[in-house]
């Protein structure tokens, strides 16, 4: 299949999942991971209308970004090191994966130098297979509170990478407890604090994400196929 039909039939993946759970297809931002995958099937995933793409890495996403520049929205999606952080915040748009407060000093200082205001998601580990990275359920309004005063960062969400289970089933209430997380966070009425996305769901598991409201879904492999 090629790229513009992979894409068109993720949309109707997509479309099928939001009527099966009342939603609309526009709450869903869709971010193609493009980890891996060379500048022109990235243009012409753009050329097919792709608009956010993900990258997990600061270096790989650098020199895509010197071609692609600005015709996308740019995610960072994978572990951040501190020391990436000041190449990472000309390139990227939303920062998903904050899982500590050194980290997130980091943003905020060179954040505060560049004189913007980075979107950031927390990344919470809803289950220890799936990652090392992400702050405890347990601590994440803490978290949330600490990172919410600093200035040059605005929290707007949650970020989770589900467990690995053959079913996606499995994965449904690790999805579950990042939306409570999100529902409790928004509660808690945070100054600066807008909890406006919940970034959940991959290839295998978008739809079940979606069920539980996830509204940022990444996905990589449903558009460019398998990764080597
Ligand atoms: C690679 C990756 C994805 C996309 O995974 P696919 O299985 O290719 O859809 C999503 N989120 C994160 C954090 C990733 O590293």
């Amino acid at each position: 299949m090629s790229l513009t039909d992979n894409i068109i039939k993720l949309k109707q993946r997509i479309e099928i999942a939001c009527k099966k759970a009342g939603r609309s297809p526009h709450e869903i931002t869709l971010v193609a991971v493009t980890k891996t995958v060379g500048i022109d099937e990235i243009q012409r995933a753009i050329d097919s209308g792709i608009q956010h793409i993900g990258e997990n890495r600061v270096q790989e996403a650098e020199q895509k970004f010197e071609q692609i520049g600005k015709q996308a929205t740019w995610h960072l999606i994978g572990h951040l090191q501190t020391n990436k952080v000041k190449k990472a915040i000309p390139i990227f748009d939303f920062i998903h994966s904050v899982d500590s407060l050194h980290l997130a000093e980091a943003i905020s200082k060179h954040a505060i130098q560049m004189q913007q205001e980075i979107p950031c998601l927390v990344e919470v580990k809803t289950s220890a297979e799936a990652t090392k990275f992400g702050v405890t359920p347990e601590g994440t309004l803490e978290f949330v509170r600490q990172i919410a005063r600093l200035p040059g960062i605005a929290v707007q969400g949650l970020m989770t990478i589900g467990a690995f289970l053959p079913d996606p089933e499995q994965v449904r209430p690790y999805f579950r407890m990042l939306r409570k997380l999100r529902d409790e966070v928004e509660q808690a009425g945070i100054d600066r604090v807008a909890m406006h996305y919940l970034s959940m769901g991959m290839t295998n598991d978008f739809e079940v994400a979606i069920e539980e409201g996830a509204n940022m879904i990444r996905v990589g492999r449903a558009i460019f196929g398998e990764r080597n």
